[in-house]
């Protein structure tokens, strides 16, 4: 069976005080054991968020990495990095990366593989636009999204796809969890085709776009959402924890 698991994203929010707080909420909270959590401060709060986390089954993610090791590359930061300041994941290919910084396919592929060779696991993100999604595309785009990464990665053991309808991030207008599911159950399909039924079977797919603790328990039978990559309400560490819980 699959674990649940449940990414906060705190996007480009925090400050060393909000997170301080964030992170001490999650900590006196009794967190279920087979649940798997990951929380992804900004890069420059990685550090803070390693040393105070005191929960063994929340880990700490950075929102992106960069190609190379080190380097002249100013600005960037290697999955290196992120691991020497003890965090074990990166989001990649989120669609803020995507359409405000221009990422391609392709380039979001190559991080991808970059960071699991570092030994960094990923959150991978995919997901349709609105436009893309009233023309009916909405499984050609997430299928060529995910064939750029598995034309170079055939292990995926480290990598959990993220779902996430352009059209329902920040918006409040969340994916119903059957449109959530039936897109899931397609996507799972798709990699059967192209990394084997093995590894599609195993692999988790969140759901994300205004997921929230209201939501939330409404995904809960839904047989390919194996859990939640949260933004807004990650910020809000008792409900992020109501989200962590809806499964019990
Ligand atoms: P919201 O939960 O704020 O809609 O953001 C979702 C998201 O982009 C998580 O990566």
């Amino acid at each position: 069976a699959r674990q649940f698991f449940v990414g906060g994203n705190y996007k480009m929010n925090g400050t060393t005080e909000s997170i301080t707080s964030i992170i001490d909420t999650l900590n006196k909270a009794e967190l279920p054991a087979n649940v798997e959590v990951v929380i992804a401060p900004p890069a420059p709060y990685l550090a803070l968020a390693v040393a105070q986390n005191k929960q063994k089954t929340v880990e700490v993610s950075a929102q992106n990495v960069y190609t190379k090791t080190s380097g002249a590359f100013t600005g960037e930061i290697s999955p290196d990095q992120v691991k020497d300041l003890g965090a074990t994941w990166t989001l990649t290919g989120h669609s803020e990366r995507r359409t405000i910084f221009k990422e391609s396919d392709e380039f979001i592929a190559e991080k991808t593989k970059f960071a699991l060779e570092r030994g960094l696991s990923v959150i991978f993100c995919i997901g349709e636009t609105l436009e893309e999604r009233k023309s009916g595309i909405t499984l050609e785009v997430c299928a060529r999204q995910l064939d750029a990464l598995s034309k170079i990665v055939s292990d995926w053991t480290h990598v959990v796809v993220a779902y996430e309808p352009v059209w329902a991030i920040g918006t409040g207008l969340a994916a119903t969890s059957d449109d959530a599911q039936d897109t899931h159950k397609q996507i799972r399909a798709h990699l059967a085709k192209t990394i084997g039924e093995k590894q599609a079977s195993e692999v988790r797919i969140l759901y994300g776009g205004s997921a929230n603790g209201k939501n939330a328990p409404d995904f809960k039978d839904k047989a390919d959402v194996d859990g939640f990559l949260v933004g807004g309400a990650s910020l809000k560490p008792l409900e992020f924890i109501d989200i962590v819980k809806s499964r019990l």
